[in-house]
């Protein structure tokens, strides 16, 4: 089958995730038909660094064939067996062990999800059903933030903060609540204050919130260490601590999501390393099988797992595919891995600050407004020349930009006119130097398109 073939089926009977049937239906998708390293081939023979680790999560890369290995023994073994009524398999169960020793101290247990998502579902049950054993019913709401993302299940999109994912499908779930996130190019900025007074500020929003709601009615808090899906929002560095404080004075339970920030993307095992936190609740997925299988999970810390087990009986929650014997396997091969070859100590010491240097250069390009990066995630921000602002939306900016990326061989998403890099964490520094080339050209190219006098004039006849 030739791609056209491909496109053909896909649009005819595919409803893909995230997307306008219709206009990709018109369009045709790019048909990804293998992978290695940092490279993903499509099928017309294009080669393509994969600046995203598809979504977040191929850590190690593609084809490593320990891990196909993994699974092949584990599939001849034990292809499937659950873990409800009173079983277990070996690989659960070594698995569970080996990330407890990873997690922070005071994380001794693991609930094992299919994905990130059900991660969260579980999360916001768990926290309702904590309060509720330590006879405080009423503390049933979740504090979130807004752009935040926490999955596409109705208890995803509800903690989540999008606001074109909440105006479709609901009403969502109840008793959840939003508030400021803390992106300083966004939101800090404009009113010329210095990151960690916005940082302080964003703090002050949530005790705001939570002294609007009531003390006694809040259950948690959650947030992603640095915000991904909603542009690579790193904090100021005044936020975290600030957020702790908050949380202490009023007794409410910490959910930090490590679905993107696990797993070494910060130069840490997890984002709660980096920033210091202590959370109850570390909701995990993407990276803790680098994507080749599907499996999530939530690490519970003792506060809430000991009130689980002493006090609470049965808890009526659980997939199918909770703890799967295969992607438990390929999973623990993952952590192997990932200690073995030092992976996330390069990140922190070698991978993460020859990143930020290269990338904070692309600063000076007159597209881009600001470029920051931490770990291996980053993001620049596009912003008019003439103006230094951003751009009027309808122009696109940002996926114009995405879409020159892809047809100069590398994989950038875009959020608005946010780009964002996440590439798998064993790329090299010669790939981060030809990751940084095709970036720069495709800068290049999206301003020459931008301000081309003939194609604004086209545009604007369109429009
Ligand atoms: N939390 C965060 C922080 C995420 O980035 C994602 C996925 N992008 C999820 C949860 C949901 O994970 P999944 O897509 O595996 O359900």
């Amino acid at each position: 089958m030739q791609t056209h073939d491909y496109q053909v089926l896909d649009s005819a009977h595919y409803l893909h995730p995230f997307t306008d049937f219709k206009s990709l239906g018109e369009e045709g998708s790019r048909i990804i038909e293998r992978a290695e390293g940092v490279y993903i081939h499509d099928s017309d023979g294009n080669r393509i660094l994969d600046g995203m680790a598809g979504l977040w999560c191929v850590n190690l890369g593609y084809g490593r064939d320990e891990l196909v290995a993994a699974a092949t023994e584990q599939m001849h073994q034990l292809p499937y067996y659950n873990s409800f009524f009173k079983t277990a398999h070996p690989p659960v169960v070594r698995l569970a062990e080996q990330l407890v020793k990873l997690a922070p101290a005071h994380i001794n247990r693991v609930f094992f999800t299919g994905s990130g998502s059900e991660a969260n579902d579980t999360v916001l049950r768990m926290v309702r059903r904590y309060w509720a054993l330590k006879g405080r019913p009423d503390k049933q709401w979740v504090i979130s933030r807004e752009n935040a993302y926490h999955g596409s299940t109705v208890a995803g999109v509800s903690l989540g903060g999008m606001a074109p994912m909440h105006a479709q499908g609901g009403p969502l779930v109840p008793k959840i609540a939003h508030v400021r996130q803390p992106w300083w190019f966004m939101e800090g900025r404009p009113e010329g204050q210095d990151p960690d007074a916005f940082g302080r500020e964003c703090a002050a929003a949530l005790e705001a919130k939570i002294l609007e709601l009531g003390e006694e009615n809040v259950a948690a808090f959650i947030a992603e260490p640095v915000q991904g899906a909603g542009g690579a929002i790193i904090p100021p560095e005044s936020y975290w601590p600030a957020v702790k404080d908050v949380l202490e004075k009023y007794d409410i339970l910490l959910v930090v999501d490590e679905v993107i920030c696990g797993f070494g993307r910060l130069g840490e095992w997890f984002g709660s390393v980096h920033y210091d936190l202590e959370p109850d609740l570390m909701p995990i997925a993407k990276g803790l099988s680098s994507g080749y299988l599907p499996i999530g999970g939530v690490l519970v810390g003792d506060r809430v797992a000991e009130t689980l087990i002493e006090e609470g009986g049965e808890f009526f929650h659980g997939f199918t595919y909770s703890g799967h014997p295969v992607c438990a396997a390929v999973a623990l091969k993952n952590l192997e891995l990932l200690q073995a070859e030092g992976v996330v100590a390069r990140v922190r010491d070698d991978l993460g600050p020859y990143l930020a240097s290269r990338w904070k250069a692309l600063e000076v390009h007159p597209l881009v407004g600001e470029a920051r990066s931490l770990g291996l995630i980053g993001a620049l921000e596009l912003v008019d020349p003439a103006s230094g602002e951003r751009f009027d939306a309808s122009l696109g900016a940002g996926a114009l930009c995405r879409d020159l990326c892809f047809a100069g061989g590398l994989v950038m998403r875009s959020v608005g006119d946010t780009m964002i890099i996440s590439p798998p964490l064993v790329i090299t520094r010669d790939e981060i130097d030809e990751l940084i080339a095709k970036a720069r050209r495709a800068l290049d190219d999206t301003l020459a398109r931008l301000t081309d006098p003939i194609i604004l004039q086209q545009q604007e006849s369109l429009s």
